[in-house]
């Protein structure tokens, strides 16, 4: 991904707008955007709205984050599949990281961005909980 399309993406996000990327050619639709489409190798592509929900496909709880966050641990990374395809990584919301039991893999997960020194940061947390 390159520097303009992360800002970007990022830049979207900090309105509450997830985005991927769709190929003019091909329609293959990529979430997380990338530069080249992987389903036939132009660059001709177009942002598109990602849906804002999804399942919960695995997480994972990090006690040993990276440098800054510190002060957040323990909390929860996970992998979401999205309503209209493509999959995410990004911090899980609404659950006990001690109390990994109780996370259910498969549950519903809408968008719901943090804000960490300005920058937002990708998180989802459950429907219906
Ligand atoms: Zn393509």
């Amino acid at each position: 991904m390159s520097e303009f399309l992360i800002s970007e993406f990022y830049e979207k996000l900090k309105e509450g707008n997830l985005v991927g990327v769709k190929c003019r050619k091909c329609g293959f639709y990529m979430l997380p955007p990338r530069m080249i489409c992987r389903n036939c190798g132009t660059n001709d592509l177009e942002w598109v709205e990602s849906s804002k929900t999804g399942v919960l496909e695995t997480f994972t709880v990090v006690h040993v984050p990276p440098v800054g966050l510190g002060k957040e641990a323990p909390y929860i990374v996970g992998i979401i599949k999205l309503d209209n395809g493509g999959k995410v990584t990004a911090r899980i919301e609404g659950f006990n990281p001690n109390e990994p039991e109780k996370i259910k893999i498969g549950s519903k997960v809408t968008l719901t961005p943090l804000t960490r020194e300005g920058k937002p940061v990708l998180a989802f947390k459950p429907i219906n909980q």
